[in-house]
């Protein structure tokens, strides 16, 4: 059983969003129907937008995108414990895995070989070619992987905290980010503002490269105890051999060798950013002082709850800029100018008058 729903779509990697109709399922069993109040604008949504991964994961048109989803449960299937029509639910970057796979039982979902992203992914209840995102009056999803929303935050500023906040929550934790690390955070956007407040909240000494100094103040606010500006290369020469852990957020291609160089001994960057291009990187900047490279995709069901509840016992939520979907296509281009404070965040009611 099928029914239409509103929903921003884009045709082609060159097309602006705009306003159609889509199909959903009706919820089956273990399903969950969501009415979605808010929803985030992560810079995921534009690479995909536009094409910009097809090495990697190549996109399928129409693309409906949105993977910071808050909503109310408005419907569930008949075997659904957790929510029932009324409760306030999350869905972030992925709607079903195989569950079963040793990484799904492991809690690692996003690393299943079979996982379903919330946008671009195969559906396989054949509903339609691809499953559509949270751009979207509503959208049903398994309950396993639904997630529960702590009731004191508010929740425009939840949203973001289904992608940029547990793609940054789980590399810090995974790093042992703790009281006496000596943590940078590259880049103040939606991913790199939830890193400083995690690594703030988790007791680390925290640094900000940005390429915007009209930032500065903000990072300090959002709790950094420093900030670099990056194009100055006397300012990140003070740094070298200080970092334990750094958390590598751009969007875009740069020298990745200059963070590098920042390590000390054994220091790790992990990387989150998903540039279009690939990066280069000089081999004495890994040999020297044994440093490492690694990325980390967003977070595993059992974390991005844990996340979710961490944020609602440390009243942590993203900074947003809330904006009716009428303006998705002005918050795309000021998202690539770096202009944004610090999340877009859609008030999905504005969809309604479509
Ligand atoms: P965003 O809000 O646009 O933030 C990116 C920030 O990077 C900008 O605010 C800017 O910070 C900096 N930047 C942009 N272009 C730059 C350039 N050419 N050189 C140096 N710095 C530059 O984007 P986001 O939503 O946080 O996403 C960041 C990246 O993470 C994207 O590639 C996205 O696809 C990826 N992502 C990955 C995962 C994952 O699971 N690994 C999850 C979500 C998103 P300053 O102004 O401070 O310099
Ligand atoms: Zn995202």
């Amino acid at each position: 059983m099928i029914y239409n729903t509103k929903a921003y779509a884009a045709a082609s990697a060159t097309s602006p969003l705009t306003s159609t109709q889509i199909k959903r399922r009706n919820p089956t069993d273990h399903d969950v129907q969501i009415e979605v109040l808010f929803c985030g604008i992560c810079h995921s949504d534009v690479h995909s937008v536009r094409d910009e991964w097809s090495d990697f994961m190549s996109t399928t048109y129409p693309i409906v995108p949105g993977h910071e989803i808050v909503g109310r449960v408005t419907q569930v299937g008949s075997a659904v414990t957790k929510y029932k029509p009324g409760d306030l639910a999350a869905i972030g970057c992925m709607v079903d895995s195989d569950l079963n796979c040793p990484r799904c039982q492991a809690g690692f979902q996003q690393f299943c070989h079979n996982v379903i992203f919330t946008y671009n992914s195969p559906d396989k209840h054949k509903t339609a070619p691809v499953t559509y995102g949270g751009y979207s009056d509503s959208i049903v999803a398994d309950e396993r992987f639904v997630l529960r929303v702590p009731e004191n935050l508010d929740l425009a500023g939840v949203a973001p905290l289904l992608c940029a906040g547990i793609t940054t929550y789980s590399p810090l934790r995974h790093w042992g980010v703790t009281e006496g690390k000596k943590v940078g955070v590259v880049g103040l956007g939606g991913l790199g503002h939830m890193g400083v407040k995690f690594a703030h909240a988790f007791g680390a000494h925290v640094v900000v490269f940005t390429t915007s100094p009209d930032k500065t103040e903000d990072a300090l606010r959002l709790g950094a105890d420093e900030v670099v500006v990056s194009r100055n290369a006397d300012e990140m020469k003070k740094h070298e051999d200080s970092f334990d852990f750094i958390l590598d957020t751009v969007s875009a291609k740069h020298d990745i060798n200059a963070y590098l160089n920042l390590l000390r001994l054994d220091g790790n960057i992990t990387l989150v950013g998903a540039p279009e291009k690939p990066l280069d990187i000089a081999a004495f900047s890994l040999l020297v002082g044994r440093r490492s490279l690694s990325g980390s995709m967003i977070g595993g069901i059992p974390e991005t709850q844990e996340m979710l509840d961490f944020c609602g016992q440390h009243n942590i939520t993203s900074d947003v800029e809330v904006v009716p979907i009428q303006k998705v296509n002005e918050a795309y281009d000021r998202l690539l100018k770096s202009d944004v404070k610090y999340r877009f965040v859609i008030d999905m009611a504005s969809l309604k008058s479509e």
